[in-house]
């Protein structure tokens, strides 16, 4: 097979790093207030990549305040001042792509393909996008102002995209933030940070504080921060949402989701079937939008399931840093003991359960074989939980109404995908679909151009696009001409 991507520049900054990061606060590298750190592990290895810090109250505090302070002269520097220190961070992702990506597949243990061919473009893309919204500051959102001080929390799948999605409209539009990486995958945000303060980023303007869940709740309950903007499971949104009612601060979630891949009798089968190995196999499957049910109209089940299998045997496994490979590991042990908990249990429930003999796994590392659920009854805990792995449960319909019942049939509403030959049809079912992103014959496309995010369990707010730009801003209304009072 092809060489592994070389890891040697990886491996040369984390030894700088050796004693341990701390969180990145005010422009410098600052130990955590109570001296604790945690290990972060390679999942595809299981060996330690570094020690981060484990962030608390007091750490949180300095951080809001770099934070607040830098905040005034931000704004005051105009869209196109801050225009061109988007377009440097945009450079700066692009010059150092193969670190990034590098460092993405080691620490979340995602195939090197994704990171170098997707995660870091689409980075890159975002900050090039909302460095024209905030050029476009002055004279598109004159009557809006910056909310000031964010927090932000982002999850592990998607670690420096997230970062992307969540800190690039935040800046351009002038506040300034306090972000808060999963403790699984730190590492690409302690990089970026450090890549841009030497791009001239000035300090304060990005905070990066890491820790688990208690960081999170933090950073929550802190009183300087004036929105928070969270990504991450359905669980923790509605604790954040508790925790921050009646707080004044502003709150946008991204959610989790169970979206339907939808195959009508008439669809092109064998790019349908091309359609869910990237629907649910990219990323091993840890996919907020992942097309995890699928949905075959009643005709075509038998062939496409058939097609669907060969394909799966096609499969390959393997390390995060092998080019050649289709899926590679998850994210962390527990992760996985959660995806062979569920799938036991859809057992137990009475579904088949069929992995292809011919995909061998690494014996090292945490793996999970791409997975196929068949006898799935729409209410079991197959069809309705989010699985967040390489699990695809399939069920069957008969008329579009009865796609729509069953595809609409959760408690979730992130994305869908509708594949048809017929685009009358496919336009016809996509506005009965209660979610907030629909794809025709494709999916998992974004672009920083549109807006993402989800309906009901998933979420609300949009990230990307004009929708995403409002969630960093505040409507002030204010006179253009001197009061009068009237006579
Ligand atoms: P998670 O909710 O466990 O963790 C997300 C982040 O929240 C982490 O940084 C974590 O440390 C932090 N956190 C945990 N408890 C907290 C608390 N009480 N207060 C504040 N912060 C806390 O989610 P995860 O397992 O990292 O990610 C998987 C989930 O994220 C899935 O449900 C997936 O669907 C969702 N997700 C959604 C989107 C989207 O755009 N809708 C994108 C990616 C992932």
């Amino acid at each position: 097979g092809p060489a592994p991507e070389a890891d040697q520049p990886v491996r040369e900054w984390l030894a700088r790093h050796g004693e341990g990061f701390g969180h990145f606060i005010g422009g410098a590298w600052r130990a955590p207030a109570a001296g604790t750190f945690f290990d972060v592990i390679a999942p595809a290895t299981g060996e330690t990549l570094a020690r981060v810090a484990q962030g608390d109250a007091a750490d949180v505090e300095a951080a809001v305040a770099a934070a607040r302070a830098a905040q005034p002269a931000w704004h005051a520097l105009g869209g196109p001042g801050r225009a061109r220190h988007l377009y440097a961070l945009a450079r700066m992702v692009q010059r150092h792509s193969r670190l990034f990506a590098v460092l993405e597949a080691l620490d979340n243990g995602k195939p090197i393909r994704e990171t170098r061919d997707i995660d870091v473009p689409l980075v890159a893309r975002h900050f090039l996008h909302h460095a024209g919204w905030a050029q476009l500051q002055e004279s598109e959102f004159s009557e809006w102002a910056p909310l000031g001080v964010i927090g932000q929390i982002v999850p592990w799948n998607f670690p420096l995209l997230m970062l992307a999605w969540k800190i690039a409209p935040a800046i351009a539009l002038g506040n300034c933030v306090v972000l808060k990486p999963a403790e699984y995958t730190p590492l690409t945000a302690l990089l970026f940070a450090e890549l841009a303060q030497r791009a001239g980023l000035p300090d304060g303007v990005l905070n990066i504080l890491t820790g688990d869940g208690r960081t999170g709740a933090a950073l929550v309950d802190h009183r300087g921060v004036d929105k928070i903007a969270f990504t991450g499971s359905t669980e923790v949104g509605r604790q954040i949402r508790a925790a921050t009612a009646g707080s004044g601060k502003s709150l946008t979630l991204e959610l989790g989701g169970k979206s339907p891949f939808i195959v009508f009798d008439d669809a092109d089968l064998d790019s349908a079937v091309e359609g869910v190995v990237d629907a649910i196999w990219f990323n091993q499957g840890q996919v907020c939008c992942a097309g995890s049910r699928l949905l075959v109209q009643e005709g075509v089940e038998a062939q496409f399931i058939e097609k669907l299998k060969r394909r799966m045997a096609t499969l390959r496994v393997g390390h995060s840093l092998d080019k050649g490979i289709d899926m590679a590991a998850i994210v962390d042990p527990v992760q996985l003991a959660r995806i062979e908990s569920l799938v036991e249990t859809g057992r137990a429930e009475g579904c088949t359960i069929w992995q292809p003999r011919e995909v061998a796994l690494p014996e090292r590392g945490s793996f999970y074989p791409p997975t196929l659920v068949t006898d799935v009854a729409p209410a079991s805990t197959l069809a309705q939980e989010e699985i967040f792995g390489p699990v695809l449960a399939a069920m069957s319909f008969r008329t579009p109404e009865e796609a729509v019942a069953l595809a609409n049939n959760t408690r979730y509403g992130l994305a869908a995908s509708i594949w048809s030959e017929t685009i009358g049809r496919a336009l016809d079912i996509a506005p009965r679909l209660a979610c907030g992103v629909v794809w025709v014959n494709a999916t998992n496309l974004f672009d920083a151009a549109v807006g993402f995010g989800g309906y009901r369990e998933s979420g609300y707010g949009r990230e990307g696009g004009r929708e995403g730009v409002y969630e960093y801003l505040k409507p002030q209304a204010w006179s253009k001409l001197p009061l009068r009072t009237p006579r």
